[in-house]
């Protein structure tokens, strides 16, 4: 008898026209139902993920709303960073699933004076979504070998945070403050290295393009056996900051030669004026800079802003210290003018928003230190005359049923 011929049960071709057959229990499948099945099922995969990312990871809108709880003034900055982040983060989710296009990591690069929320802005995102933070300053790194922190140690930190969960660290965010510290000096000698600038710009860069770098384990390596915790960085954002001290004389030299040109200069500088190139200049290495693409200029507070930094923001000083009094039945109060007065006194020392958190805790240490809920203590008034006198003022209970 004529053997019978077989049929892919899906489309019914016959064994004959396809390239390949298989048999299940009762049923035929040729090669190309089975190529369409798997391509069917990893776009449901790609659909999938993407709309798990949409339904669980905050939008721009939303991430930039988050920080507008916290954070007062950048509008610019809290845009840039709300987008780069949400990028980030959908290039991860996406990146398993798509290997079409190449999408480069949105590394950041903050340049704002001293207290003006860099940090902040940086631990109100890692709070918002909720992934492992890392906070390091560049001046304490050294390149491997040399006394001090290796460049890892930032890494260390990141798994620490993540409570040594690795999968949840290699989507963290490293943050590294005072990265202008690290700059190459012009009077490096190339014969005795650069210790402090940049030999770490090198070593950084290595865990920035993305390595799999050797983190302690939890315990410390207590022998030479034990074993290193490899960490991934290809999915870590790489945040870091820095003054820049003079990097505006930098940019006038640009502008003025290039824009100006007849030995006009400019008297001021604009947001969004750095380059790439001023950067360089100022003595960060090409390879380094290039790993951020996104540069995020952020403004000096002026004392409005520092005014309401006080009492603002959803942790804002005062609220704090208000919630604080209230567990004990005392009111806090203030006048504008009180606030003025400290924004104003903050301002002048120059280093931000840091100033205010000094200066209310002397102006409230007495206070908090007295207990105020045993001395009869009905209400703690800031005022402008106590703000000038350097102590809270306090109204006790009877004053009060007197009045
Ligand atoms: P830096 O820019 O030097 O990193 P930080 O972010 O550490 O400054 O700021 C120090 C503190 O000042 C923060 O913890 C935060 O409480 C407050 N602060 C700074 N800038 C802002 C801001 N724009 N809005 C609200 N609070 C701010």
């Amino acid at each position: 008898m004529k053997p019978k011929q077989l049929k892919c049960s899906f489309c019914h071709k016959e064994e004959k026209k396809c390239k390949r057959i298989i048999a299940g229990p009762g049923v035929f499948i040729c090669d190309e139902c089975i190529n369409r099945y798997l391509e069917q099922l990893e776009t449901e995969k790609k659909c999938s993920t993407l709309t798990e990312f949409r339904e669980t990871f905050p939008t721009p809108t939303q991430i930039y709303d988050h920080l507008n709880d916290y954070v007062i003034g950048q509008e610019k900055a809290k845009k840039i960073i709300s987008v780069a982040v949400y990028n980030h983060y959908k290039r991860i989710y996406l990146a398993a699933l798509d290997h079409s296009t190449e999408i480069q990591k949105s590394n950041i690069l903050m340049v704002g004076p001293t207290g003006c929320g860099k940090t902040h802005i940086m631990k109100s995102v890692a709070t918002l979504l909720k992934v492992p933070l890392s906070i390091s300053d560049a001046t304490s790194l050294t390149e491997a070998g040399y006394v001090g922190e290796d460049v890892e140690s930032v890494l260390t930190n990141l798994v620490i945070n993540a409570r040594y969960n690795i999968e949840e660290a290699q989507k963290g965010i490293c943050f590294i403050d005072e990265i202008d510290k690290i700059a190459r000096k012009e009077d490096s000698s190339s014969v005795t290295r650069d210790v402090s600038g940049e030999g770490v710009q090198q070593a950084l860069l290595k865990i920035v393009e993305g390595t799999k770098a050797n983190i302690p384990p939890k315990s410390g390596r207590k022998h030479p056996q034990q074993d290193f915790i490899q960490l991934d960085t290809n999915n870590i954002l790489f945040v870091v900051a820095g003054v820049f001290e003079g990097i505006d004389k930098i940019i006038k030299i640009r502008c003025g030669e290039k824009r100006f040109g007849f030995g006009q200069s400019i008297t001021r500088i604009n947001q969004g004026q750095i380059i790439p190139e001023d950067l360089i200049k100022f003595g960060m290495i090409p390879e380094f800079i290039g790993r951020f693409p996104i540069l995020c200029e952020l403004e000096d507070l002026t004392p409005t802003q520092l005014c309401e930094i006080l009492e603002k923001p959803k942790n804002a000083l005062l609220r704090q210290y208000k919630a604080l009094f209230e567990m004990d039945g005392i009111e806090l109060v203030w006048e504008k003018e009180a606030l003025l007065e400290l924004a104003s006194i903050a301002y002048e020392k120059k280093s931000g928003a840091r100033a205010l958190r000094s200066i209310l805790e002397e102006l409230f240490l007495d206070v908090f230190y007295m207990d105020p809920a045993q001395k009869g203590i009905e209400k703690i008034a800031l005022t402008l005359k106590s703000v000038k006198q350097g102590k809270v003022e306090l109204i006790p209970r009877r004053k009060l049923a007197v009045s």
